[in-house]
């Protein structure tokens, strides 16, 4: 398993921590206890026209206006943070963290799979920047694949959404794009409440607030099986925000248990031959980073 990792990836808010319960610096914590593992970093962030070619032309003006933006990032409209420190400190990272999901996606389809620490925005669409996600890692990666001839419009793409939340942006990016399938296992109580985005998902696992670790496995595991094989690349959103202590997942699992969903993910596409790129996703706990390390190195051990 090689892992993507830039320290430009780390979001560091300075004084103005109050802004968001997100731990901006915890992919420095990842890569620090991950100290043998093969890191690959992107040369930079991913190209501007790569992201503005991905946006319908309403979002290409709002990305750029500091209202909507601080709407999208869930942060209140401080009148002396300027658009510049919004990008240079929360934008810039996430646009190497799309960039990461790009180098991840062509590392898996050459024979190595791959799992960055960032990315995973799955409540960002073409039309629509929400949930302190910005830009659609998988969605921008997809289109930049298939302009350079590396997937196919024809080839077979597959998304695990293992975050708390449900990926209302993936499932509109791809809502009308039959070749890509959609596996969603998500709080059902919680934002995003999308019902439109909601029946998109082919295989939906929807669980109510409180769902603790054995039941969550199963529902998985009986989710993974219904899976066949045929697909070119698997994008696993692996977010962390289903841990116990997380403060906005509202589910229940154990560090353990999060590593246990990450292998349980892993065996099921080895066994199908599918390539693999899994994503970092949300994760605002004190546990989030230690989740993080303990899935790594579960699936790590499986290669
Ligand atoms: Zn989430």
């Amino acid at each position: 398993m090689k892992i993507i990792y830039h320290e430009n990836y780390n979001i560091d808010v300075g004084i103005f921590k109050f802004l968001h319960p997100f731990d901006g610096c915890k992919f420095s914590k990842v890569r620090a206890a991950l100290n043998d593992a093969d890191i690959i970093a992107p040369q930079g962030p991913i190209a501007e026209d790569a992201i503005l070619s991905s946006l319908n032309e309403l979002l290409k003006i709002q990305i750029k206006d500091k209202a909507a933006l601080c709407r999208a990032l869930e942060i209140p409209k401080i009148p002396f943070l300027s658009f510049s420190w919004l990008d240079s400190r929360i934008l810039s990272p996430m646009r190497w963290g799309v960039a990461g999901t790009l180098i991840a996606s062509r590392l898996a389809l050459g024979g190595d799979d791959a799992w960055n620490l960032a990315g995973g925005y799955h409540h960002a669409s073409p039309h629509r920047m929400e949930g302190f996600c910005i830009y659609n890692d998988i969605g921008i990666s997809y289109q930049q694949l298939i302009a350079s001839g590396e997937l196919t419009a024809d080839d077979k793409i597959l998304i695990i959404d293992i975050d708390a939340h449900h990926g209302n942006g993936n499932a509109r990016t791809f809502h009308e794009n039959k070749n890509v399938t959609l596996l969603d296992v998500y709080n059902a109580d919680i934002y995003p409440n999308d019902p439109v985005s909601r029946r998109r998902v082919d295989i939906a696992v929807p669980l109510p607030s409180g769902t603790g670790g054995e039941l969550y496995l199963n529902k998985l595991s009986a989710a993974l099986e219904q899976l066949s094989s045929g697909y070119k690349l698997a994008f696993v959103v692996a977010g962390t925000d289903v841990l116990a202590t997380d403060p906005l997942g509202g589910l229940s699992l154990s560090v353990a248990e999060v590593a246990q969903s990450h292998k349980l993910v892993y065996q099921r596409l080895k066994a199908l031959h599918i390539p693999t790129v899994f994503l970092g996703g949300g994760g605002y706990g004190k546990d989030s980073a230690a989740a993080m390390v303990a899935g790594i190195k579960a699936v790590s051990a499986m290669d």
